[in-house]
């Protein structure tokens, strides 16, 4: 079997998004893919987005732009992605796959398809997923810092909130999820 592809990770947004990015990373490297900070020397660049107001977004498809000139094979995923899952990738025809935010747990999946040849769209129009602690985790914050993400997503639909159309409903990690922080 040949070497799997290189994969670095374009993190932006919050913590929350932090959490995806590591169980992206822990999924992909279990797989046996590399990983790697450099994006120079990766295959696929996964860019975890933010949307959440209009200067996260324009860094969102700044960095976007930026890899599609370099002619990176652009992974988009998080919460740009969630957002404008109907035109990204008409859009950006650079982008190999868009990956919402339900849905990045099945990274190892979507570079599979990629590498078979395949622009991959997988969005949940509304997301349920929540990892919990049996989802391998590569931590990238430094050693005494690590993100413990007990719940996501919001019930209420306040007008000036984008979140729940992003992260959807709320869930909660169960408690025995909850005392082991990955
Ligand atoms: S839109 Fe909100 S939840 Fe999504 S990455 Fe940005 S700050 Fe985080």
């Amino acid at each position: 079997m040949g070497l799997k592809p290189t994969v670095a990770f374009n993190h932006l947004g919050c913590e929350k998004n932090r959490v995806d990015t590591e169980h992206m990373l822990g999924l992909l490297v279990q797989a046996g893919y590399q990983v790697d900070a450099n994006e120079e020397l990766a295959d696929y660049v996964v860019v975890n987005t933010c949307s959440f107001i209009e200067a996260a977004r324009e860094e969102s498809v700044r960095t976007l732009v930026e890899l599609a000139a370099a002619h990176k094979k652009i992974v988009i995923t998080g919460c740009l992605a969630q957002h404008f899952h109907h035109e990204l990738l008409d859009e950006l025809p650079e982008a190999v796959a868009l990956v919402g935010t339900g849905d990045y747990h099945r990274i190892v999946e979507v570079i599979e398809r990629a590498e078979a040849g395949e622009r991959v769209k997988l969005v949940s129009p509304e997301p349920t997923y929540l990892a919990d602690e049996t989802v391998p985790r590569y931590r990238t914050t430094t050693s005494s810092v690590a993100y413990l993400r007990v719940a996501e997503g919001c019930d209420y639909r306040c007008a000036f909130c984008i979140i729940p159309h992003l992260r959807g409903n709320q869930r909660s990690r169960p408690m025995r999820a909850c005392r082991k922080w990955c």
